[in-house]
């Protein structure tokens, strides 16, 4: 499907006045330029594209932010997909492994201690950043001592089977590898609300760290590999695909479509955000009972988040849970973009778009810092003093009778 957008373009440059990045990088020439004026260009000629293109942070503010409805995001990927090169450097094998989530999980994840204790010793976090080119101020992510996600799903699943409804969960390569405590999560709050799990057989990467890094036949791969596992698990029965990030649900729904050209169309209106399906069902009376927390609590809303619409619905459900003083940070970015801020070049950037967040963080003091996504989440730990967890998290904190929710293994 070709994406013509740009010819809605009016020239307001309301897109530029919104990126983060043209706000910090006087290098990079903006949404506008890079976007539907450089299309223009681009059709009549390939050799208008500019690399300097690759500093866009994919946040899609651009496009959340355009009158017009251009898909300037998708432009810029659509255009780095046909045209940029990637020459066998240093920077693209710290592109390949920054991509490779799910290999670099699977390989990673049995030895998670020593990978965990060894990527944060100074002088390997020097070198990787004079090899590499990985900033050595960005702790890489941490992978899960007790295995992965799946493996404790493994011992649910007969568990989760005696449930009369149902719903898939794509858990993405975070939960997997990372943090299996938000996926646990999940499937507690689910279970008291009187709804049981299934995952999706072989279940990929949503292929967003692979589109940022330049590798679109995998991407694309992945995608299909996905939409053919989600096309299976409805055809098993017909069920809610949620996800717990926000980034992989729009791109679940959104990027296979619009930037990878694989169509999702049997499967698209079954995929939804948490929060989205989470409030449906307490407005409809299904609401867990949930004791008061007392908490004071800073939400910060992911781009992706934002530009899939679904930041109401996490703000309400968060104003459901009893006891919790909730304070909604201004829409900004913070600079994190998946794998973007840890790559040297960009690093300095990251920081800069991210300050004012981490400023009003740490000025709050807030108990917790709520986000929706997991990028958001390292960078806001990495630059305040304060722990920043998922919504789902939160809720089966005040879950009645469960105060074990975070510590759970
Ligand atoms: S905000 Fe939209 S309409 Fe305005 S300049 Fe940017 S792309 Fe064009
Ligand atoms: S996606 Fe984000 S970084 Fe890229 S041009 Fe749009 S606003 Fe700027
Ligand atoms: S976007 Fe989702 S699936 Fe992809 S790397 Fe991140 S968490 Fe994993």
């Amino acid at each position: 499907m070709e994406n013509t957008s740009f010819d809605q373009c009016i020239k307001c440059t309301v897109c530029t006045v919104y990126c983060p990045v043209s706000k910090h990088n006087p290098d990079f020439l903006g949404p506008k330029t890079y976007g539907p004026d450089g299309e223009r260009l681009r059709r009549k000629d390939p050799a208008y594209y500019d690399e300097m293109m690759s500093a866009c942070t994919n946040c899609k503010r651009c496009e959340t932010a355009c009158p017009s409805g251009v898909k300037i995001g998708d432009i810029i990927a659509i255009a780095r997909k046909k045209h940029a090169k990637k020459p066998l450097s240093p920077k693209t094998v710290r592109d390949f492994i920054l991509g490779h989530t799910d290999l670099m999980g699977s390989l990673s994840t049995p030895f998670a201690p020593i990978v965990n204790a060894v990527t944060d010793v100074k002088p390997i976090k020097s070198l990787m950043h004079k090899t590499l080119g990985i900033h050595d101020h960005k702790r890489l992510p941490k992978y899960a001592r007790g295995g992965t996600f799946r493996r404790w799903f493994n011992k649910q699943r007969a568990q989760q089977e005696k449930f009369d409804r149902q719903v898939h969960y794509f858990h993405g390569c975070y939960v997997n590898y990372n943090n299996p405590q938000q996926g646990k999560d999940l499937v507690k709050v689910l279970n008291a609300m009187g709804i049981g799990v299934t995952l999706l057989e072989k279940e990929q990467c949503c292929g967003v760290p692979l589109i940022a890094n330049g590798f679109f036949k995998k991407a694309t791969q992945n995608a299909q590999r996905n939409v053919s596992a989600m096309t299976n698990a409805l055809q098993q029965h017909s069920a809610p695909i949620l996800s717990t990030s926000s980034t992989c649900a729009m791109t679940l729904r959104d990027e296979y479509p619009h930037v990878l050209n694989v169509d999702n169309g049997a499967v698209r209106d079954k995929i939804h955000y948490i929060s989205r399906f989470l409030l449906t069902e307490f407005m409809h009376g299904n609401q867990p009972k949930m004791k008061k927390l007392n908490l004071r609590v800073d939400y910060h809303t992911p781009c992706h988040l934002e530009k899939s619409g679904n930041q109401l619905y996490t703000i309400e459900l968060l104003r459901a849970i009893p006891g919790i003083h909730l304070n909604i940070l201004d829409s900004q970015c913070c600079g994190s973009a998946g794998t973007y801020g840890f790559k040297a070049e960009h690093y300095q950037t990251s920081i800069k778009i991210g300050t004012p967040v981490f400023d009003t963080i740490t000025e709050n003091q807030p108990d917790f810092v709520i986000t929706d996504c997991e990028t958001c989440k390292w960078q806001i730990e990495e630059n305040t003093p304060h722990q920043a967890i998922h919504p789902l998290s939160l809720i089966a904190m005040a879950l009645a009778n469960d105060d074990d929710s975070l510590t759970d293994n």
